[in-house]
């Protein structure tokens, strides 16, 4: 796009080249759009990034994982050939701790013979993480996100789980794993509404909507197949370009100053930044601009989880597992990098082992010094695999994301604005607008599609950019709603 281009009909100027902001500029420019995507950092992927450390001297990330029903994300990658470099999985390894008497002991959860929703039942059934009465009250519970999901935010997942009497051990090894892990806060935190629609959407619809999914490209690289494809079709990427200040002008122009005092205009700008930078944004507008004073309130709503992972390279082998639910630690999730990423560096998983270990909702550990998070979590990991004791650590590094992703608070919906909420040719994306998701990449992927449809009806040019969700498999097809 030229600098001061004016004349395309969809002529459009995207901040923040994150999953959101991709995913409209690769909208947009198939639709023979003019765009420019303005990015403050070197690389694309907006949290989704990867980056080499120096000290390590590898390239690090935070592991992302996806699930068959973000149909949407599924989508861009296959448009964009990314797609190339996800591994599928069909079922979910859950590990329990050893302790002096009993060893590590494993349960897995994934699709057998019978149609949805009880695709999943039988490995549920079998698996010694749960006793009988935790499987039927989680079985009951269930019944609750068998027809949809509640339409209304209000009611905290602490009351829900409180409300269906469920266990503590159904907490500890089903609820707590699958809730933490996916909306990445506490209970009393998350809304039941997007916690029902974890379960309806991966457990019950299909066992296609419910395969996880692991990038086995570090994130950056991952995401620049989906900028080399908005590239491709005519978009401008501007990476190193820190926006500092938005003003409309007086022919209706949204113009965006970058820190370096470079200025670029365009008929509509789209602002797919997290809430707090466009809260920054939005507040270099003038007092008395509508847009500020429309949206400004509402972002005050919005709140911050974090997520730590703890990186490590041992000697030898840890694990011939891909990946692991630790149960019963401060651990959700165990991802064996040097496994995900073989097929990539074409390297045999024989020798030395690269494992990520996740902390979700890591807020303790926000307080914590690197020394401390590595000492408790190795320990903890000593009790799922005790040849730990023995490995020599090469190397080790803590990763601390404060502002991971933005909680799903009971009742946040009624602040999360729409794409098009400022007016005036000034739209919204990223992960915290209304996109029907909690923070993810598929929220972020929607919310940038939604936006690009608004920019395009707003041109008199009617476009559907979103994926339809995956349809109901099996017995799902009489009970969806
Ligand atoms: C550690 C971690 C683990 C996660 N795990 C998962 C997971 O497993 N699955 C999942 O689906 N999601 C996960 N998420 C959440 C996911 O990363 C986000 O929901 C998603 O990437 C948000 O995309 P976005 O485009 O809305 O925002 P962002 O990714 O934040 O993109 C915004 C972009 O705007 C740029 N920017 C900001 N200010 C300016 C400015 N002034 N000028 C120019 N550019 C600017 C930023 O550099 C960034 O690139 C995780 C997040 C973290 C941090």
């Amino acid at each position: 796009m030229s600098e001061q281009s004016t004349t395309g009909v969809l002529d459009a100027l995207i901040i923040g080249a994150g999953a959101a902001g991709l995913a409209a500029a690769v909208a947009l420019s198939g639709a023979g759009a003019k765009v420019a995507l303005l990015e403050r950092k070197p690389f694309v992927g907006g949290r989704a990034y990867s980056y080499p450390h120096p000290a390590l001297d590898e390239v690090i990330d935070s592991q992302h994982v996806l699930l068959g029903c973000c149909s949407n994300l599924v989508d861009l990658c296959n448009l964009s050939g990314a797609s190339r470099h996800i591994r599928w999985y069909d079922s979910i390894t859950f590990l329990e701790p050893s302790s002096p008497t009993t060893p590590t002991r494993r349960s897995d959860i994934g699709p057998g013979p019978l149609p949805s929703p009880g695709h999943s039942a039988l490995s549920f059934l079998r698996a010694p993480m749960l006793s009988l009465a935790d499987k039927s009250r989680i079985a009951f519970g269930l019944l609750d996100f068998l027809r949809a999901y509640p339409a209304s935010d209000d009611e905290p997942f602490s009351a829900w789980l409180q409300r269906t009497r469920q266990t503590d051990r159904a907490i500890r090894h089903f609820w707590e794993p699958i809730i933490v892990g996916t909306l990445n806060d506490t209970f009393d935190r998350c809304s039941t509404r997007y916690a029902g629609q974890v379960f309806h959407e991966s457990f019950m619809k299909s066992a296609e909507g419910g395969r996880l999914g692991i990038p086995s490209q570090p994130l950056s690289e991952f995401y620049s197949a989906v900028a080399r494809l908005a590239e491709e079709q005519g978009a401008s990427l501007y990476p190193r370009t820190s926006i500092d200040r938005i003003e409309c002008l007086s022919n209706g122009l949204w113009q965006a100053t970058a820190s370096d005092g470079s200025t670029r205009r365009a008929q509509s700008l789209l602002l797919a930044l997290p809430f707090e930078q466009t809260a920054r944004l939005l507040g270099t507008l003038p007092e008395s601009s509508l847009q500020r004073q429309r949206l400004l309130p509402s972002l005050a709503h919005f709140t911050h989880a974090p997520i730590t992972t703890i990186h490590l390279w041992f000697d030898r082998p840890i694990t011939d597992l891909d990946h692991a639910a630790l149960l019963d630690t401060r651990i959700q999730w165990m991802f064996n990098k040097t496994r995900i990423r073989r097929l990539e560096t074409n390297t045999q998983p024989t020798e030395c082992q690269y494992l990520e270990l996740v902390i979700s909702a890591s807020h303790p550990e926000l307080h914590q010094s690197r020394e401390e998070i590595l000492k408790s979590a190795l320990a903890e990991l000593v009790r799922f695999f005790p040849i730990v004791r023995e490995a020599k650590l090469v190397k080790a590094g803590v990763l601390k994301e404060a502002r991971a992703t933005f909680s799903v608070t009971p009742g946040l919906d009624r602040f999360r604005p729409t794409p098009s909420a400022p007016g005036a040719n000034l739209y919204l994306a990223g992960d915290w607008t209304l996109s029907g998701w909690p923070s993810t990449m598929e929220g972020a992927v929607r919310s940038g599609r939604l936006a690009a449809e608004a920019i395009a009806r707003a041109t008199g040019n009617a476009a559907n950019f979103l994926t339809p969700d995956l349809p109901p498999a099996g017995l799902m097809k009489f009970f969806s709603r």
